[in-house]
């Protein structure tokens, strides 16, 4: 018998289980599985794509030793990043909107990230935004690398190359519907292709939320500014375009409410066990939205980006659950 253990934090990073939801899909004629990627070491799916986008960097000379990883994060990526940047000796500088919640700050700079924090209600132009002042400082720091999670295409090739060909393997190539909320659209683009090369007729659906821009662009080809207003739901939707969206591969999406994606974020962790971020809230909600589309014998997987820990002081407090009017 030879000692069985990772070689550093990195190795565990993917193979994470697949779980069936029970309670709160009982009105679905199908079976519904949650790819449940807060048993990544950083407790969501971003450390996939974090370490991809850094070994693509390294091989191609973007990152070099010591050098400084500069990106515009929501949190999971900047996770995913710094657990990377502590094994391979790498500092981080993370730029985060103000609405983000203070757990997600708290736990970068606890890994040792300098984080800064920008206004979320200004113009992506704006050289206040996170995009604007992400990018100056990636001019600005010397050796530094500006990682650019929406247009890096090492992001959706992680999923490409690991999350999707998992969740094949899982199901036994049964996977009838993907079911994931879109922020970047690294996760949806990455797994949806790989699902769509192995069994074509596999379908694949967006949680999109309402103040953001892909759903009504997917249906019409349209950018339309109207459909961009401040909105609570944590990491999905965008005011945005990123390259990384490929809207080719996704069938259609559907938009859930902030108090829905809120609201079943607290039901998946007292009815299933499930102690989950607002995501995936958001994501089971739509799962139930989308119900016409699915027969008895469908196997549909939704995937669960991130953990519960970081929205205590939010969906998981009835006090700002009362405060925002969402519970009765
Ligand atoms: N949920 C959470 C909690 C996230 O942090 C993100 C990333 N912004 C997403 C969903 C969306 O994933 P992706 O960026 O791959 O589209």
């Amino acid at each position: 018998m030879s000692m069985e253990y990772a070689k550093n934090i990195l190795e565990t990073i993917g193979n994470t289980p697949l779980v069936k939801i029970n309670k709160l899909t009982r009105d679905l004629p199908c079976l519904v599985l949650s790819k449940y990627e807060t048993f990544n070491p950083g407790n969501s799916v971003k450390d996939r794509m974090a370490l991809k986008m850094i070994e693509d960097a390294e091989a191609d000379g973007r990152l070099k030793p010591g050098g400084t990883i500069i990106e515009g994060t929501s949190g999971n990526t900047g996770m995913g990043l710094a657990l990377a940047a502590i094994v391979k000796g790498y500092k981080c500088i993370f730029v985060i909107s103000d609405k983000q919640s203070k757990e997600k700050m708290d736990i970068l700079r606890a890994v040792g990230a300098e984080v800064v924090v920008c206004p979320t209600d200004v113009e992506p132009d704006d050289p206040r935004s996170y995009y604007s002042v992400s990018k100056r400082l990636g001019e600005e720091t010397p050796n530094s690398w500006y990682v650019n999670q929406y247009d890096n295409p090492s992001n959706a090739k992680a999923h490409y190359e690991s999350t999707g060909p998992e969740i094949w393997k899982q199901t036994d190539g049964k996977i009838t519907h993907f079911v994931v909320g879109v922020g970047t659209g690294g996760t949806i683009s990455g797994v949806g292709k790989y699902l769509k090369e192995q069994n074509p007729d596999v379908k694949v659906w967006g949680i999109d939320t309402y103040g953001s821009v892909f759903k009504k662009y997917h249906e019409t080809g349209i950018f339309d500014e109207n459909e961009i207003y401040p909105y609570v739901t944590e990491g999905i939707g965008e005011d945005i375009l990123p390259e990384n969206v490929d809207f080719s591969i996704i069938d259609g999406f559907t938009k859930v409410t902030d108090k829905d994606a809120a609201v079943y974020t607290q039901l998946l962790a007292k009815e299933e066990g499930m102690f989950l971020g607002n995501s995936a809230g958001a994501a089971i909600k739509g799962v139930l939205q989308l119900k016409e589309h699915f027969k008895p014998d469908d196997v549909v997987v939704v995937l669960f980006h991130d953990h519960g820990s970081r929205y205590v002081g939010k969906m998981f407090n009835n006090e700002w659950m009362k405060k925002m009017g969402y519970l009765d």
